[in-house]
Order: structure tokens, then sequence, then C-alpha cells
């Protein structure tokens, strides 16, 4: 059983300090909002993310997992300190490590006694030894410590079985000592036979930008594939799945849609793009996953726009899914937010509906109108979009759908909706390179 601390009680840290706990690990996690750890004290939780509450109560009533402000006394007191912080993107695309940097300095600070210091925030490669460094300054009595990188995989929206069922976990350290000791924290997922593998920290930080920006590049790939499908006629939809079936290009991340959101892809994918300008290499493929991102994202308004007869002026658009995927209620860069500005630029009346995220929306978009469900969203639109792919818009009965809406038009971004049930309930409607657009 070790003590450890995650400093940073967001997505990933709340979720990483959970599993951890369960793992038997006593484990505080701490925050510089106070908001966010009253919440957290209350019983409450922040975030939204399946088995996350359950996991959480269990383990604050097993006495092994606490929530606290005082980050001082937390690193003070534990073996292992994970630094989980935002690194959100810089206005030239480089990576913000104003969080991380400050943190490094309360650690160096407050080291008393041996300990790891575990970066899981994504940081740029070589950020490793700017944090040693910073540690190093601040630590006045020249207390020995390890520096390890231990970067995340999981994903919002089943983040908690991705942590406790990884593919792999990675542990870049320096010696064997950290490496070690980083092997016990992690060991339930050891003795699962969970790979656990052992690289360099500069490595380490080059496999979590690596992998991430190959997964946009995908998403950008199979988009593009999807508009050239739609110009040529081809079905998406089966060219993804027959290329799904090459073990070679494996299913996952081939579904065409409105393009990739959320709190990593668009800033990790910038971030090395960034980096990479600077060391001297550009990196081509990721600009071009970049600007086809974008692209996309533009283009579905482009759609919309079209179906609803060239102007969103004073038509009711219905906008169903906020979130930048299913089962989270994070909004961060969600293609929803670049259509409802749209819209909204153009004076059109958005009626907004997201399973769990509408609260999080109005903090982005405070004068548009949030519906409690999607027949609500729908009555009397003009038109509807769909910009997320929940559950219970996969089951929207059609013939509802038509009745609800001022006129049947419908934007499927995520190729959700039976088109046959379109086409026989005489629906204007688009998707992404399905070939079968059916709008003017
Ligand atoms: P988040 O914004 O949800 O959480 C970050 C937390 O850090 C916030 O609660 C914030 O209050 C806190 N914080 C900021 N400065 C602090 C400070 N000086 N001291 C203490 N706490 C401070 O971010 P997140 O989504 O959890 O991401 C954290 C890191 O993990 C990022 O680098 C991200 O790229 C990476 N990551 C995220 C995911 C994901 O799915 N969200 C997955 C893998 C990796």
């Amino acid at each position: 059983m070790k003590k450890i601390t995650f400093i940073g009680t967001g997505y990933v840290g709340l979720v990483s300090g959970a599993c951890i706990s369960d793992f038997g690990h006593m484990v505080s996690c701490v925050d510089i909002s106070n908001e966010k750890i009253e919440c957290l004290k209350s019983g409450k939780l922040p975030i939204y993310e399946p088995g996350l509450e359950e996991l959480v109560k269990k383990n604050v009533k097993a006495g092994r997992l606490k929530f606290s402000t005082n980050i001082e006394k937390a690193i003070k007191d534990s073996e292992v300190i994970f630094i989980a912080v935002g690194t959100p993107q810089n206005e030239d695309g480089s990576a913000n490590l104003d969080a991380v940097k400050s943190v490094a300095e309360v650690i160096g600070a407050n080291l008393n006694s041996y300990k790891v210091i575990c970066t899981k925030s994504t940081v740029p490669i070589g950020t490793g030894s700017l944090i040693k460094e910073i540690i190093k300054n601040k630590n006045e009595k020249n207390v020995k410590f390890d520096y390890v990188s231990n970067p995340e995989f999981l994903r919002e929206g089943s983040a908690v079985k991705d942590f406790l069922w990884p593919d792999r976990v990675v542990i870049g350290s320096d010696n064997q000592k950290s490496y070690k000791i980083m092997e016990e924290v992690y060991n339930p997922l050891y003795i699962n036979n969970k790979p656990i593998i052992n690289t360099s920290v500069v490595t380490a930080e080059m496999i979590k930008y690596a992998s991430n920006a190959f997964l946009a590049l995908k998403i950008s790939y199979i988009n593009e594939v999807a508009n050239l499908c739609e110009t040529l006629g081809a079905d998406i939809q089966q060219v993804a799945q027959v290329m799904g079936q090459d073990g070679r290009i494996s299913p996952k991340f081939l579904h065409p849609g409105p393009g990739y959101g959320g709190s990593c892809f668009p800033k990790d994918t910038a971030a090395l793009a960034s980096l990479s300008k600077k060391a001297g290499l550009e990196m081509r493929t990721i600009e071009a996953a970049i600007r086809t991102n974008i692209f996309q994202k533009n283009r579905m308004v482009k759609k919309m726009k079209n179906l609803v007869g060239g102007t969103f002026k004073n038509k009711k658009i219905a906008v169903l899914g906020l979130a930048f995927k299913p089962n989270t209620n994070d909004i961060r860069e969600s293609s929803a937010i670049n259509m409802i500005d749209a819209i909204n630029k153009d004076c059109g009346v958005i009626k907004a509906y997201d399973p769990i995220a509408n609260d999080s929306m109005k903090l982005i978009f405070n004068d548009i109108l949030y519906y409690n469900s999607w027949q609500e969203a729908c009555d009397g639109a003009d038109a509807v979009v769909i910009m997320t792919e929940w559950n219970e818009f996969r089951a929207i009965s059609i013939k509802i759908l038509k009745s609800l809406l001022k006129t049947p038009v419908v934007l499927d971004t995520r190729n959700i909706l039976d088109i046959k049930k379109l086409i026989d309930n005489q629906f204007k409607f688009d998707n992404v390179g399905l070939g079968t657009s059916h709008a003017d």
C-alpha cells in the first residue's frame, strides 16, 4: 500500500486517483479549485463519467480516497506524486505548461523525503527535464527524488474501464528504483498480465503524442475518404467496414463524422506540430490532419445551411448532442460549438439538447434555448442536426421526428439514422459520406 497524491482533480486526476485507490493505495486528490474540491467533499462529482460515482463513493467510504486543497500537506505526506493538471493550447499551438511548472515549484519546495514524481499530464517531449530542473531549483534541502513519465491513454466516456483494463501502461523512468515503485502502484494490473512497458522519460512522452496524433490523423483520413465517397457515389459505411477488416488497419477510429473534438486531439496535434517545427522537422501529415479537421467542421455547417435553403436567418434548428462524444459532459472543442456559433451568427434560433452536457454548453452559449429531451428540442423546428451519437438518438423514431418538426429536414453528422426510413418518410437529409443525400 502506497501513499499517493494526484495534483489536479480533473478528468484524468479524478478517474486515475479513484481507480488507484481502488487498488488499495491511500490516495489524496488535490486541486487549486476550491469549488471542485468542495463539490467532491459533499459527495457530488464535478464531471460525468460512467462508473466513476460508485468507485469514488466506495473508496471514500473505505477511507482510501480523500479530497483537499492543501497541496503542500498532500505532497509532504506522499511517496508518489502524480501531476495531472491541464496543459491547454497556447495561441501559437504549443502546449501551455504554466500549471505544470507551478506544480513542479510547489513539489520542489515541499520535498521532505524521497519521492517519485510522476507526470500524467500530456506534456511536450522534453518537458520531463524541465520539471526535474524546476524541482531541483526549489529543493533547497537537496532531498532525493526520482522523476517518471506515465502518460495516460484513457478515453472520456469509458475512462474508468480504460484505466482498469488498459491496453498497456507506459512508465518512462531513468532508473530501476523508480520503475519498481511505479510497478507496485500498478501492481493489480500487473497481476492481471497487463503489459507495463518501461521506456526512457523522453520516449514515454513521445509515445503519448505519437499515439494521439495518429488517431486524429486516422479520423481526418476517413473523413476525407467520406467526402470523396459523397462525390463519387460510394458508401463510406461499407468502405470503412471493409477497410477495418484488414488487421493492419483495424476498425477503430474509422468512423466518419463532423470532425474530432475533445480536450486532447485538437491540442495534442497542435502541440506536436508546433514542437516538430521548433525541432526543424515539420510534420506535414499532422498539419494536414489539423487542416482537414477544421475543413470538416465547416463542411457540416455548409451542409446544414444547404439543407435549410442557404441561410439560417429566422430558422429554428434543433441541435441534438453537444458533448464532443457520447457518455461525457465534456464539450471542449466539440463540433457542436462550431455549428451553434455559425447558426447564431447567421441569426438562426438554436434549440439544443444533450442528455448530460446542456449545463457545460451553457458556460459558452448562455443565450440559446436548452431542452430536456430530443422531442422538446425538435418540436416546431425547421430542421434538426445530430452532432453526437448518443445511444438515445440511435433509437429516434423517424415517424415521431417527422411529426414534431415543422419541415422534415435532418443532417446526421454521425450516420446513425436509418436512410431507408428517412426516404420512406420524405425527409430532406444529408449525412457524411453515404452518397445518398436528398438535399437540394
Ligand atoms: P482538466 O482540466 O479536467 O483538469 C485539470 C485540473 O487541474 C483542474 O481541476 C484544475 O483546477 C487543476 N489545476 C490547474 N492548475 C493547478 C495547480 N496549479 N495546482 C493544482 N491543480 C491545478 O484536465 P484533464 O482533462 O484531466 O487533463 C489533464 C491532463 O491529462 C492534460 O495534460 C491532458 O492532455 C491529459 N489527458 C487528458 C485526457 C482526457 O481524456 N481528458 C486523457 C489523457 C491525457
